[in-house]
């Protein structure tokens, strides 16, 4: 299926917006993978390689940044990578197209793949999702190995952790745009809600989700409406807290970055932006 169908397609939940067709604040500008010859972007991922022994997890983060070796062939041969935040959105907006409409393609999952990603990754996008196993970020956007670097926390919940995950992803593997991407019938915003208005204490550590999620309740609205609402709230105060980082500022400012806020529908299958 031709990419640029799904720019045009917007079949679905509510808006039925896809995000290229909403989304005017993104600008694409110079593309991240030119960077790696520039002495500040070297000394960038030096540090960050530097960072990730540190903690004993290089390994697991993937130690080498593609970006690292210009000369070194891409790991997904034969398919172009998305390097501005526009491309990043085009390709998401497309592959969740493949997957609402049973069209998926399942890219990047060859042994070609898998081996040449042993030697580094270069994912395209940060996906911070919730934990719910209705919406794994790499099915409903059609993605394989080494596209997305994925976080996930019920109810998309921040904590340093989340965030240096994400500072991660933005600042040291150079991707282009980050996504918060919440859903329908959220289990975790419906608890938050719940012990709102009961004022019952939930479990240890589950209290602490509630605690983060609530001051997006909408209390303008009733019932499932109210749940709904906060959904929504939750992901665009998420998606704020996020683009006020000030690492992660700068790179919107200079137009390096894009934060967007998404969502699910489990009905429909479609992603759609959240303004
Ligand atoms: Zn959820």
């Amino acid at each position: 299926m031709p990419v640029h169908d799904s720019v045009t397609c917007g079949t679905g939940h509510g808006s039925g917006h896809t995000f290229l067709a909403v989304n005017s604040d993104v600008t694409p500008h110079r593309a991240v993978g030119h960077e790696p010859t520039a002495p500040a972007r070297r000394a960038l991922l030096r540090a960050g390689l530097t960072g990730a022994a540190a903690l004993g997890t290089g390994v697991a983060l993937g130690a080498t940044p593609a970006a690292a070796s210009p000369g070194a062939p891409s790991p997904h041969a034969g398919r172009r990578r998305p390097t501005t935040p526009a491309e990043v959105l085009r390709e998401l907006t497309a592959g969740n197209l493949r997957w609402r409409t049973y069209r998926e393609q399942h890219p990047d999952e060859t042994p070609t793949v898998r081996e040449s990603l042993t030697s580094g990754q270069h994912p395209f996008a940060v996906v911070l999702g919730c934990v719910d196993s209705r919406v794994p970020p790499e099915l409903v956007f059609d993605q394989g190995l080494g596209d997305l670097l994925t976080v996930r926390t019920a109810g998309e919940v921040l904590d340093e952790a989340v965030l240096g995950s994400v500072a991660y992803g933005v600042l040291e593997l150079g991707i282009p745009l980050v996504m918060v991407l919440g859903h329908q019938s959220c289990g975790a915003v419906r608890a938050a809600v719940d012990a709102k208005e009961s004022g019952e204490r939930l479990p240890d550590h589950i209290q602490y989700l509630a605690d983060q999620i609530g001051p997006a309740i909408d209390h303008t609205k009733e019932g499932d409406a109210r749940v709904d609402a906060t959904i929504d709230a939750n992901i665009r105060a998420v998606r704020s807290r996020l683009a006020a980082e000030p690492d992660l500022a700068a790179k919107v400012a200079a137009g390096r970055l894009a934060v967007v806020g998404a969502r699910y529908e489990l009905t429909s299958q479609l992603v759609h932006h959240i303004a």
